[in-house]
């Protein structure tokens, strides 16, 4: 076996890779570009190379750099992990060349795999379903027009270098085909530097199935069961588990031999994942395969039992596999959120900056797979995903509960991440009963339509636990006013009940406390039975048994307002003693702020472009200035109808939250 690797990535990815290696004896080498100097994989690693510049072009892409760092530092292989040169098949090559071992397959089934149409092809050869489509690149618009019409509308444009979600459009009707076609073209050649484009029917609310395999260099290939990626937004996967709640025996059996066979004509080794979707007839489709480890991996360990890292050492090492097709185990349900540095709020603006406070879940069916601390800067050159959550449990609803509380008790401050946005999703009634597709998150969550209100039970727990918390705070101030010698020897006489009046939004709850072997606290007429661990009432991260169940909560303090975080949903309580309450009714209420004359930037990015001068008129809506941010491109829209009066940033700028882009006059 290898005695010391070089893992070319960052984050969580490179943490989780020394974390199999250091447990096999293994040495490992971290490469970091200068702002990730003191990064969790850097100090996780044996060694740490710095490669120098911000940009993933000058360091995490860099070919040369990387090679060099392995053989300066005594490196035999590179593991790529997933993302930045992972399915680059020049730089496999280029590893080999330099006579180190790549940890991935060859390169040339790499670069076989990574064209679309060839994958497609070589699917079609293997036996697999494809969807149906044209095997050619597009030459002309008028080619797309025929072929468009021959697959049936709506279809799909995808570029054949694609990945990420890049540059797909969905195609409803003729009329939309030239500037999809044109639009699709720009995005793939800005993103891949390649405008190949395919298309494909597009199928409606499928779901995305994809099946793991293992392949070593003796021809043996075995899948280790289907991961269920359903839960997507814009073509990004948020949420997975394994198994499927929609596949069968025989459907999984099915799947799983017909990605062996496509491994095996591809005469692929390694880890590898074969994507397909399944449509709600229960056809399913080959999409393309990742030649790589998938970031949705620990789910197959889990409920296997394996572990994936591992292997691929083993493989890359000329072992044979050590399991077949018949010792492959399953056991259980297994669950995985990723986390992202994103403020939901504000339609999932990436979010930068130093994470100033930082617990993560623990459990013994959690798992934590993380790239960042306490302390870690969040940098907007990099992808915005930070963590993964990963829960297990004998069945789907014990792995879902386990990671609820799991979600419950994530703890970031400093910058926004999506964990209650997660929650929500893991809440969500559709979600508990497995009805899944890729639309799940536009139709039940972004839909303002179909956005479903709190249920009164969950509320109600909220509401217990702002109350409670507020209840003992309260009572450490009385008893911090007492006179000394009142105080010493512990807290004087806690009060025997207390009646409280809890608001949030339009929700009003009437909660008495009273001390029974805990608290005894009746709220909407039931009564419940709450314990806490001592010392709980100064913590952000409440644990509370209620009725012999527990749960976390996330609490935010401010005089008589609390902010709850808890099963994905975000409220502010006041709470009030009843006399304060009949107060509290004839404040004046706050009234909202008048809009002003400045564009204000929503986000910390870089500009790109600058879409208005002064003098301009503008419309509200309209799209002025482009930034980019953790790899993505968004338009910042003007607020009002208005004339440019100037443009305080140029293109190339760094910008933060806040900083004023443009005024107008109003
Ligand atoms: P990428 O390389 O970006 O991952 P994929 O081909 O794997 O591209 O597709 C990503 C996602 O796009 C899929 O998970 C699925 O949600 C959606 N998708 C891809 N092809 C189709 C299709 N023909 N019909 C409907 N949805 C599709
Ligand atoms: P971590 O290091 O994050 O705690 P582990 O691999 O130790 O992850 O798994 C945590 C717990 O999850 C284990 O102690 C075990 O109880 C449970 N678990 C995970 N996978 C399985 C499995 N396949 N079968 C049974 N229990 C499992
Ligand atoms: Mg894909």
């Amino acid at each position: 076996m290898f005695s010391k690797i070089l893992i070319a990535n960052r984050g969580e990815i490179t943490v989780r890779i020394i974390r199999t290696c250091r447990r096999l004896g293994i040495r490992t080498v971290a490469v970091y570009s200068t702002p990730d100097f003191r990064s969790l994989h850097v100090l996780q690693a044996d060694e740490a190379v710095e490669l120098g510049g911000a940009r993933p072009t000058d360091s995490y892409l860099n070919k040369e750099k990387i090679i060099q760092a392995a053989l300066d530092t005594g490196c035999q292989a590179i593991h790529p992990g997933y993302g930045f040169l992972s399915e680059n098949a020049e730089f496999a090559a280029m590893v080999v060349a330099a006579g180190l071992t790549f940890i991935g397959p060859p390169a040339a089934v790499i670069a076989t795999l990574g064209d679309k149409i060839a994958a497609k092809k070589l699917a079609v050869g293997a036996g697999v379903p494809t969807v149906p489509g044209h095997l050619q690149a597009i030459a002309s618009e008028a080619e797309a027009a025929a072929i468009a019409k021959e697959v049936g509308y709506p279809v799909l444009l995808k570029p054949a270098a694609g990945g990420g979600g890049k540059g797909m459009r969905i195609v409803d009707a003729p009329e939309q085909l030239a500037a999809a076609l044109k639009a699709c073209q720009a995005e793939t050649r800005k993103a891949f530097g390649d405008d190949s484009i395919f298309i494909e029917r597009y199928i409606r609310t499928p779901r995305h199935i994809e099946i793991q395999i293992m392949a070593d260099a003796h021809g043996h290939v075995v899948h280790l069961g289907e991961r269920e990626c359903s839960i997507q937004r814009r073509y990004q996967k948020i949420i997975e588990e394994s198994p499927s709640t929609v596949l069968d025996a025989a459907l999984r059996e099915r799947m799983g031999s017909l990605a062996c066979e496509l491994a095996r004509q591809a005469g692929y080794v390694n880890a590898g994942t074969v994507e397909f979707i399944l449509a709600p007839d229960r056809q399913f489709y080959f999409l393309e395969m990742n030649t790589r480890l998938q970031v949705e991996h620990p789910v197959t360990e889990k409920v296997t039992g394996l572990d994936l890292v591992e292997l691929q050492l083993r493989i890359a090492d000329g072992e044979v596999l050590p399991i077949t097709q018949k010792t492959v185990r399953f056991n259980g349900w297994a669950i995985e959120a990723r986390i992202c540095a994103e403020d939901t709020a504000k339609g999932f603006v990436p979010s930068v900056g130093l994470i100033t406070r930082y617990a993560e879940p623990r459990g013994s069916q959690v798992r934590v797979d993380s790239g960042v601390a306490a302390g870690s800067t969040v940098h907007l050159f990099y992808d915005s995903m930070l963590a993964k959550v990963i829960t297990w449990g004998q069945n789907r609803e014990e792995a879902r509960r386990n990671m609820v509380e799991a979600l419950n008790g994530y703890h970031v401050e400093g910058i926004h991440t999506n964990v209650d946005f997660a929650n929500h999703i893991i809440n969500h009634p559709a979600f508990i009963e497995g009805r899944l597709s890729t639309n799940f998150i536009a139709d039940h969550l972004l839909n303002p339509e179909a956005v479903l209100a709190p249920p009164r039970d969950r509320l109600r727990l909220m509401a217990i636990a702002a109350t409670l918390i507020y209840h003992l705070r309260d009572d450490l101030a009385r008893h911090s006013l007492l006179p000394l010698k009142a105080r010493v020897g512990g807290m004087e006489s806690p009060r025997e009940s207390s009646a409280y009046i809890s608001k949030s939004n339009g929700d009003i709850f009437k909660v008495e406390i009273a001390i029974h072997q805990g608290f005894r606290v009746k709220i909407d007429e039931k009564i419940f039975d709450v314990t806490t661990p001592p010392m709980e009432y100064y913590r952000r991260r409440l644990k509370l048994t209620i009725n012999g169940r527990v749960h976390f909560f996330r609490l935010y303090y401010s005089g008589n307002f609390i902010q709850v975080a808890f099963c994905g949903i975000e409220r502010v309580f006041e709470i009030y003693n009843p006399r304060e309450w009949a107060l509290a009714e004839f404040m004046p209420k706050p009234s909202p702020k008048a809009a002003d004359n400045l564009l204000k930037c929503p986000m910390p990015g870089l500009v790109v472009e600058i879409k208005a001068k002064p003098g301009d008129r503008v419309y509200k809506g309209q799209e002025l200035i482009t930034l980019e941010s953790m790899k993505m491109e968004t338009a910042v829209a003007s607020p009002v109808d208005a004339e440019v009066a100037s443009v305080a940033v140029g293109p190339g700028d760094t910008v933060d939250t806040g900083t004023t882009l443009m005024v107008f006059k109003v």
